[in-house]
């Protein structure tokens, strides 16, 4: 039995009413509006990236996918101020990205670039405690919480038993894992990864992918995350955003977007889609 009672919730609540109200729609966290990038080079204007509409929530992982040059990198680095937009804008909330400092938009948003340049002879935890310095004052030293926060990400992505090993020296996957870790220890509302799953081997590529999937549930942070392999998208990913030559191709669940013959227009390629024998989600192989 229902009723509908039009009086504050704050009376029903101390009459001992239960009160259920409408979930309120959780306000974007992250939102771009035609947001539009022009690079120059050799004297001709390219448009890299075409009037792209995206938001991104609080709790929510979304895949960007899309074939080789569809402006995937072009997008993170035009959120993160990396390029200039040439038209469109970039919010965080209602803040506008380009009225922050850059060390009020690190507290905001952490990355992991698709080719980060990294100083080789600098250990692993150096690097990741690198990206505690936006929650630091100038020239303070990191406290044992700084640690704690770092040492517990690098757990998080297997990286703590080559804490005090040269970034130099580990492997390209041991290397993007520590970035990863770098990302998390930043503890921002916002997560963009760009290729987090490029260097890493299948089980690596699941607990990546896991661990991002699970701080958006139980940190309610909003992820967006470049992912080449569908099928690996499709599984970690609540909504995919597919970009062709700049420009927003399909956007929805995996199921919608994932579908044989847009995969064949946008990625000229023949595939079968099918369920995932226990999640139901889609995969993506391709055909003969
Ligand atoms: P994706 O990450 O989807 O592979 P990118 O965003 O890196 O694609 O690149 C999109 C397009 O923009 C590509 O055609 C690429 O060659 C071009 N591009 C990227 N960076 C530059 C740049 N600095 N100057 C000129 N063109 C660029
Ligand atoms: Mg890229």
């Amino acid at each position: 039995r229902c009723a509908l009672l039009l009086v504050p919730a704050t009376s029903c609540q101390d009459r001992g009413f239960l009160v259920i109200e409408a979930a309120p729609a959780s306000p974007p966290m992250l939102a771009t509006k035609d947001l539009t990038v022009i690079y120059s080079s050799g004297g001709r204007n390219f448009i890299a990236l075409r009037d792209v509409s995206l938001s991104l929530a609080p709790g929510e992982v979304l895949g960007l996918v899309g074939p080789n040059g569809s402006g995937k990198t072009t997008f993170i680095r035009a959120i993160t101020g990396v390029v200039r937009p040439a038209a469109g804008t970039v919010r965080i909330g209602a803040v506008d990205v380009s009225s922050l400092s850059q060390r009020e938009l690190a507290r905001q948003m952490a990355v992991v670039p698709q080719d980060p340049s990294l100083p080789p002879a600098f250990a692993a935890l150096e690097c990741v405690l690198m990206g505690r310095t936006p929650h630091l004052r100038l020239l303070q030293n990191e406290s044992a919480r700084d640690l704690e926060v770092a040492r517990r990400a690098m757990v998080a992505t297997d990286t703590w038993r080559f804490a005090d090993r040269l970034l130099g020296e580990l492997s390209g996957g041991e290397r993007q894992r520590v970035i990863v870790a770098r990302a998390l220890a930043q503890e921002t509302p916002i997560l963009l990864l760009d290729e987090p799953t490029a260097h890493l081997d299948i089980g690596h590529q699941a607990s990546v992918l896991r661990l991002v999937r699970d701080s958006a549930r139980n940190d309610g942070k909003a992820v967006l995350a470049v992912v080449h392999d569908l099928t690996l998208a499709a599984q970690f990913c609540d909504r995919l955003v597919m970009l062709r030559a700049g420009s927003v191709a399909a956007q929805g669940s995996p199921a919608e977007v994932l579908e044989p013959t847009l995969l064949r227009e946008v990625y000229s390629v023949a595939v079968d889609v099918f369920p995932h024998p226990v999640t139901g989600r889609p995969v993506v192989a391709p055909g003969d």
